[in-house]
C-alpha cells in the first residue's frame, strides 16, 4: 500500500511545532507555490503502485528518484525534465519525486497498488490534496510609541528581523509575503516613533478609543499618507495591553481596523505590547524567550488580520497551564491560532491556507 513518507507528522506524544513547506499530514495536504515546486516521497508496498493527478494541468509529477529498491526496477522511471499526470511506482521502494505547481485551482494525487493488469482499480490508499496557490502580499510599516513618561532611549526591538521571521511562516506555507515596508531601519534609530502628549497610562487599555484615535492621528500627522499605502502599520507600545473589562487577562497583541467617524477613513493597526513573562513550566522544559514570544504574537496577529480565528475555538478549561493536558498531545491544536501562547507553534494546516487566500476578510473595527 503506498504511503507518504517525507513529513514530521506531529504525531501523538511528538508534537511538532515549527512551519511546513505547506503540507498538512491531517488531510492530507500540500500547498504549492504557483510556479514553484515541492517534493513528496512515497514508500510502496507488495505491489505496484499507480499515482494519477485527478485534475489535469494544476500540477504534474517529474525528477523520479529510487531512495530505496528491494526488487530491482524493470521498466525505468521517466528521465529528468519529464512531466507526467500519471505514473507506475516499483514495489517495495521509496521513490521521491517533484510536484509542479503550473496552474491556480486544485487537483487530487490519489495513489493505489496495482495488484496486475485486469483487475479492476483498488480504491486509493490515500488522496493528497494538491492546492497551487499564486503569491500575494501584505505590506507593514512599523511604529515605537513614547509617551511622557516611557521617553524613548533609543532602545529599539529587533523588527526588522521579527517580521522577516513573520514572513517565512506564511510564506513557506502558504505563499503568501509579508513586506516590512521599512526594512533594516525598522530596527534602528531611523525608524517611525510617535511621542503622545500625556502618558498611556501603566497599561494601555484596548476598549480606550479616544487614546487609540490619538496615536492613529500622532501617526498620520508625522508621516502623512502611510496609512494608504500600507496594509497595517505595527504599533510598540511601551506598556502591557489590557481590556479594561477583563484586566486580569494581559494582552500581547492586538489587531484591529479603526473608523474615524468624522471622516469614515479607516485605519488598520497591529499593537504589539511588551511580552507578558511566563513562569518556567512546573513540568520543566525551556522557558519561551521573550523574542520568540514576540514573534509568535506577531505571526498569529497577522494571522488574523488575514481572516484567520482561533484553532482551537476556545482554551481547554482543564489544567489549563499545564503541559500534561492531554489536549496538548492532539497533532491538530499545534498551529499558530492556538489562542494563546501555552502552544507556540507556527504551522498552519490546510484549512487555514485556504482560508488566507480567500478575499476580504472581516476585520475587528472600532470607531472613534
Ligand atoms: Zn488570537
Amino acid at each position: 500500500m503506498p504511503i507518504i513518507v517525507n513529513f514530521d507528522r506531529p504525531s501523538n506524544g511528538n508534537p511538532v511545532d515549527h512551519a511546513t513547506d505547506g503540507f498538512d499530514p491531517e488531510v492530507p495536504y500540500q500547498m504549492i507555490p504557483l510556479g514553484g515546486t515541492r517534493e513528496l516521497v512515497v514508500q510502496t508496498g507488495d505491489f505496484k503502485a499507480e499515482l494519477n493527478l485527478t485534475i489535469p494541468d494544476i500540477s504534474s509529477m517529474s525528477n523520479f528518484r529510487i531512495l530505496r529498491q528491494t526488487t530491482p526496477n524493470l521498466s525505468p522511471l521517466p528521465g529528468r525534465g519529464v512531466f507526467v499526470r500519471r505514473i507506475a511506482l516499483p514495489e517495495r521502494s521509496v521513490v521521491q519525486f517533484t510536484l509542479s505547481g503550473r496552474a491556480p485551482g486544485m487537483t487530487v494525487l490519489e495513489a493505489r497498488d496495482r495488484p496486475g493488469l485486469g483487475v479492476p482499480p483498488l480504491k486509493p490508499d490515500f488522496q493528497l490534496q494538491i492546492s497551487v496557490k499564486a503569491s500575494e502580499s501584505r505590506r507593514l510599516a512599523v511604529c515605537y510609541v513614547f509617551d511622557r513618561i516611557n521617553r524613548d532611549t533609543g532602545a529599539r526591538l529587533d523588527f526588522a528581523t521579527h517580521l522577516e521571521q513573520v514572513h517565512r511562516v506564511f510564506h513557506d506555507q502558504a505563499n503568501f509575503s509579508i513586506v516590512n515596508v521599512d526594512g533594516p531601519s525598522a530596527s534602528t534609530l531611523a525608524a517611525r516613533t510617535v511621542t503622545l502628549n500625556g502618558t498611556c497610562g501603566k497599561v494601555f487599555n484596548l476598549l480606550d478609543n479616544t487614546r487609540i484615535g490619538r496615536m492613529i492621528d500622532a501617526f498620520d500627522a508625522k508621516f502623512p499618507g502611510v496609512f494608504g499605502r500600507v496594509d497595517s502599520v505595527v504599533f510598540s507600545i511601551p506598556v502591557p495591553l489590557r481590556i479594561k473589562t477583563r484586566p486580569k487577562v494581559r494582552i500581547s497583541g492586538f489587531n484591529f481596523q479603526a473608523r474615524r467617524k468624522s471622516s469614515g477613513r479607516i485605519f488598520s493597526l497591529l499593537l504589539v505590547g511588551p511580552s507578558a513573562p511566563r513562569p518556567r513550566p512546573k513540568e520543566g522544559g525551556p522557558r519561551p524567550s521573550a523574542t520568540r514570544l514576540l514573534q509568535k504574537t506577531l505571526a498569529h496577529e497577522m494571522g488574523h488580520a488575514l481572516g484567520l480565528a482561533h484553532d482551537p475555538a476556545e482554551m481547554p478549561p482543564e489544567k489549563v497551564g499545564s503541559i500534561l493536558n492531554p489536549i496538548f498531545f492532539q497533532p491538530h491544536v499545534h498551529n499558530l491560532m492556538f489562542p494563546n501562547n501555552f502552544i507556540l507553534s507556527d504551522r498552519l494546516n490546510g484549512a487555514q491556507v485556504e482560508i488566507i487566500h480567500l478575499k476580504r476578510p472581516e476585520f475587528r473595527v472600532i470607531n472613534f
